[in-house]
This record gives C-alpha cells, sequence and structure tokens, in this order.
C-alpha cells in the first residue's frame, strides 16, 4: 500500500542523483567553473543505492528516476540500470539526461532495464546551445533523442527552462517541432536553486511564466488542447496543438505551486534524503548504510522523510533553498 503523507498525498517516487558531477555547465544550473565536487568517496555506491531502492519499493515507492549531475558521466551507470531493474516492485525506471551521451549508451540502457528517458534541450540553435550549456554540441543531444526512440526509450520527454533573454524567443518554435515529431515538450519556470539563484533577488524577471508562454504560442499556431501523456505522473500539465503528434506540457513550480500533488521524495549523490527538493532539510542515509543498516532500517528512514514533507515550498516567502545546487540533488 503507498504511504500517505501528513497531507494525504500518496509517495510513490524517488528522484536519486548518482552523481553530482556533469559534462555541462548550463548557465542556470552551475557556475562556469562547476562547483566543488563531493568527494568520491562520500557517494553512494551501486550497492548502497540497490539497498534504498529496495527498501523504497517495499514501501511501493514503485516509481524510480535516476538523475544527476549528468548521470551518463558516472563509471558503469548501465551496471546500476541492470542492478535496480531487477529490484521487485519498481515498475517504473527512467532517467533524466542532458542527451550528450545517449546515443553511445541508448541501446545498453534499454537492454539493461531502463524504461525511459528525459532529455534536457533548452535551444534547437547550435549556437546559442552552445552558450547556454557553456560547450555542449546541440547535434549530439539530437543523435542522442533518435538512438533512444530506436531502442524504444519512450515516451520521450523534454524539459526546456525558459528564461527571458536567454531562449523565451524559441518558445514558438520549439512548440511547432511537437506537430510532427512525436516529442513531449515540457517548459520548466526557472527556479531559484544553487545557480538558478545567481541572480539575486533579481531572478523573477527572467522567469518567464507558463501563462506566458502559452499566450505566445497560442496566438501563433492556435489553442491548445488537453492532452495525456501516457506514462509518468509528473508535475507537469499536458496539451496538444490541433492536429499535433506530440504534446506540450508546463511545469509552473513559481507561478502556479504543485506542491498538493507531489509524490515524490529525493536522494542526493552523497545519500542525503530530501523529502523536498525547495526545502533543506535532509535525513542522513549514508551514515546508516555505512553502519550496516539493511533495507528494514532505511525503510523507517523513508518512512521518516514521508512524514516529515513539507505542506508546500515557500519560496513566495523569500525561503530559497541555500544547502545545494540543482546538479547535487537532481532536478
Ligand atoms: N544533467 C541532467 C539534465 O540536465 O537533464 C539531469 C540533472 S538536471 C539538474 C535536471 C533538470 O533540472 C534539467 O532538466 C534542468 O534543466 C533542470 N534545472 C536545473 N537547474 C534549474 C533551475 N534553476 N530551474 C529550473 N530547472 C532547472
Ligand atoms: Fe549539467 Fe543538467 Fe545542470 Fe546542465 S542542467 S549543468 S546538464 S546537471
Amino acid at each position: 500500500m503507498t504511504h500517505l503523507d501528513a497531507y494525504n498525498r500518496p509517495i510513490s517516487y524517488l528522484r536519486i542523483s548518482v552523481t553530482d558531477r556533469c559534462n555541462l555547465r548550463c548557465a542556470y544550473c552551475m557556475p562556469p567553473e562547476g562547483i566543488p565536487w563531493v568527494p568520491h568517496e562520500d557517494i553512494l555506491t551501486y550497492e548502497e543505492i540497490e539497498t534504498v531502492v529496495r527498501a523504497a519499493a517495499e514501501l511501493d515507492i514503485s516509481k524510480v528516476r535516476l538523475t544527476g549531475g549528468e548521470p551518463l558521466v558516472r563509471l558503469d551507470i548501465v551496471k546500476l540500470v541492470r542492478m535496480l531493474a531487477r529490484v521487485p516492485g519498481v515498475d517504473d525506471l527512467a532517467m533524466t539526461t542532458n542527451g550528450i551521451l545517449l546515443s553511445r549508451y541508448a541501446s545498453s540502457l534499454a537492454e539493461a532495464g531502463l524504461e525511459r528517458v528525459n532529455i534536457s534541450l533548452d535551444s534547437l540553435q547550435p549556437v546559442r546551445f552552445r552558450s547556454i550549456t557553456r560547450g555542449g554540441r546541440l547535434e549530439d543531444v539530437l543523435e542522442g533523442m533518435e538512438a533512444a526512440r530506436q531502442v524504444g526509450l519512450e515516451p520521450i520527454k523534454i524539459n526546456t527552462v525558459v528564461i527571458r533573454g536567454m531562449n523565451d524567443d524559441e518558445v514558438v518554435d520549439l512548440a511547432s517541432r511537437t506537430m510532427e515529431t512525436g516529442w513531449n515538450l515540457r517548459f520548466i519556470e526557472l527556479m531559484p536553486v544553487g545557480h538558478g539563484g545567481w541572480l539575486g533577488d533579481e531572478w523573477t524577471e527572467k522567469v518567464v511564466t507558463a501563462e506566458e508562454i502559452r499566450q505566445r504560442i497560442e496566438s501563433t499556431l492556435g489553442t491548445l488542447e488537453p492532452a495525456k501523456v501516457s506514462a509518468g505522473s509528473g508535475p507537469a500539465r499536458y496539451y496538444r496543438l490541433p492536429g499535433a503528434q506530440g504534446t506540450l506540457g508546463f511545469i509552473t513550480a513559481i507561478s502556479e505551486h504543485f506542491c498538493y500533488r507531489c509524490n515524490r521524495m529525493r536522494l542526493t549523490a552523497d545519500g542525503q534524503l530530501r523529502p523536498c527538493l525547495l526545502s533543506d532539510e535532509e535525513i542522513d542515509l549514508r551514515g546508516p548504510l555505512r553502519r550496516g543498516a539493511g533495507v528494514a532500517e532505511i525503510k523507517e528512514l523513508l518512512l521518516k522523510g514521508v512524514e516529515s514533507k513539507p505542506r508546500q515550498h515557500d519560496l513566495a516567502q523569500s525561503h530559497r533553498p541555500k544547502k545545494r545546487s540543482m546538479s547535487q540533488i537532481g532536478g
């Protein structure tokens, strides 16, 4: 039976950051020089992650997503996918990636039991893509997407963080790709987490709300109709352009919080359980794991996390999570 938190929300989803390292430096996520890496010995081993996932699955937390940093830069990531795919009770195993290395790994990931991928893509213009990601090649991501499609890591969801003055002039172009491609594209509002808070109190000026994006799309491409996406029960609301193959979603953490239907907890690469993305409260799992805690003890700690989930984030009250960057939490 799925466990309910103090506000009656069923908690069924665990996002696991498998590394804080990344092969890109997206402007809203990390500073150009990167951030100090967590020492290797502090990062959870695959066996430790597996113990947490076993415990989670026994609590009917059956949906697991691997993220990072960039999950595909962690050595032997396919091995972890294979280990987790075999855990009884895990019935949805997915990954969020920047896609740069995906063409290399897609087929072995699928063969190991990964079901689908979300890919981050903030621009369709190669020069701009390189500048936002500080060095990434758009071509690599597009090849990664195609490789994922060919091996059935679907439905592929594409995540686009929209930032005023950076890529907001591309929302119509991006949306129009859903006409013929079957893309499930999600526009994400910029959050003031880690380097996303690089603008200090000015960050709100850079946020482009879902409502504004929607108006721009509808005024050029037609009225959006509500749509359903077959896998995942994430925070996005989905729509479709008239006659389009793909869908458009909006993740409105800022303009309209979706905390009332939050179903997730997060595990950082160094083994801290975060009941809420936007609160710095954490429960240490690494210490207990290294003192020999098994599935039963980790289950107790996960339940503590479920019980301590806050009702909602309080960004509106100017509270900012300070302890970690988005790349350490996993988005
Ligand atoms: N490296 C992988 C990737 O980029 O997909 C996985 C980790 S990344 C931290 C996960 C997601 O968080 C990405 O879709 C990224 O665009 C998003 N993200 C990072 N910083 C953000 C911010 N400040 N506001 C909103 N989304 C952010
Ligand atoms: Fe790396 Fe993902 Fe952050 Fe970009 S958003 S710097 S790809 S972790």
